[in-house]
């Protein structure tokens, strides 16, 4: 009743514990694949890309503002021309990062468009620039000028404030995917956790359908399913080695008698004195069982018939030994026994079983409390 209750518990805690992992192995995963548009982003790079190109636009104020109080200074014409040129060229260098970086297209459109505005009225600028060293209108250039610079400067910072906000939004998404990871973790210890307890108790339950398919609950020996599942090795060994193998099959005599007047616990506890006996002549390798109700056996590997009758009648013995108090009762106990050695030619256990049942029936026709050898 007990196995029933405990073996799927066992596994209801294993699958739940598996389903659960699954769940959130699932969950991690699609969280993963929304958030590869933060994960592949390097916003640090993107950020510093567009804090160097705001200062372009300082510099380039500066320079125009130069420019005016001083339109033939040479250095500052020069310095002029060259932000013409750096400042498209680092407008590409933006569009590029943006692109890399996996931020929506949508969010990054209208600043550039503006750029790429300012990148042609930049171009226009460097034709003007020419016209003016060829004395062309210094007011109107340094007009155009200023308006690029202001529409530079605002549409940085609106870039920048979009990275910002981006970068802001990868760090949770960081932070959320180190969670999941620990969750992850926290599931898959827990599964194998699970697992083992799963399988403790599996082997723990197998282990005693074990015993209780081979071991009797009365005596604690091996039963007749015990004694057959070593048998027929036992008979195979002693074949290979050519050593002898002996057999002590035993039967309480009259214990039906015993039953009838003293009573059925009465003849419960003979049998665990029997037993005991049993258990302590026999030796470690030699198979002790009971192989039916009053019926005992004692298999025993590499010995002659010398030994095996020594030990049978050395059994018989202690058993007509036995004192009323070590029984229980108010009588004496007695048994017959029936020894068969297996020969090299010996083909199978049941032969042997047959020969030592043979030997017994003999000891019981002849009067019994004897041993007879099969
Ligand atoms: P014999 O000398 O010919 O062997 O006579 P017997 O009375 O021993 O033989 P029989 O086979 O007629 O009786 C065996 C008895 O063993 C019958 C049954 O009540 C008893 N027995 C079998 N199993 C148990 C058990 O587990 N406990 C008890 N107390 N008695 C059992
Ligand atoms: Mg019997
Ligand atoms: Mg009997």
């Amino acid at each position: 009743m007990k196995l029933r209750a405990i073996k799927p518990i066992g596994w209801q805690l294993g699958l739940g514990l598996t389903l659960l992992a699954c769940i959130c192995a699932i969950a991690i995963a699609l969280y993963n694949l929304n958030a590869r548009q933060y994960m592949g982003s390097n916003y640090t790079s993107l950020t510093a890309v567009i804090v160097r190109s705001q200062s372009h636009a300082v510099m380039f104020r500066n320079a125009l503002e130069d420019f005016r109080k001083r339109p033939g200074d040479p250095d500052v014409l020069s310095r002029l021309e060259n932000l013409l040129w750096r400042i498209p060229q680092h407008i590409d260098g933006i569009n590029f990062s943006l692109q890399n970086n996996q931020i929506s297209k949508s969010d990054y459109h209208t600043s550039l468009l503006q750029l790429q505005d300012v990148e042609e009225r930049m171009s226009e600028m460097q034709q003007q620039l020419n016209e003016i060293i060829l004395d062309a209108s210094l007011e109107n250039f340094l007009d155009q000028g200023q308006v690029i610079e202001n529409d530079l400067a605002l549409t940085y910072s609106s870039l920048e404030e979009l990275v910002h906000s981006e970068a802001a939004k990868q760090r949770i998404v960081m932070e959320r995917l180190g969670l999941a990871i620990s969750v992850l973790i926290f599931m898959i210890l827990l599964l194998v956790v699970g697992l083992l307890i799963s399988l403790f108790r599996l082997k723990h339950e197998h282990h005693k359908v074990m015993q209780l398919s081979q071991f009797d609950e009365l005596t604690k020996l091996g039963n007749r399913r015990y004694l057959l599942s070593s048998a027929e090795s036992f008979c195979k060994q002693s074949q290979r080695s050519g050593c002898s193998l002996g057999l002590i099959l035993m039967d309480i005599d009259h214990f039906k008698y015993v039953n009838d007047t003293f009573g059925h616990p009465a003849g419960d506890q003979i049998l665990q004195v029997f037993a005991g006996l049993l258990k302590d002549e026999a030796r470690e390798i030699d198979v002790v069982s009971r192989i039916g109700g009053e019926e005992f056996c004692v298999l025993m590997p590499d010995t002659d018939v010398d030994g095996a009758m020594e030990l049978a009648e050395r059994l018989r013995q202690k058993v007509s030994d036995l004192t009323q108090q070590q029984l229980g009762i108010s009588t004496s106990v007695s048994m017959s026994l029936g020894v068969a050695i297996a020969c090299q030619n010996e083909a199978t256990f049941k032969h042997l079983y047959a020969r030592a049942d043979k030997a017994l029936y003999q000891a019981k026709k002849h009067g019994r409390n004897r041993t007879v050898v099969g």
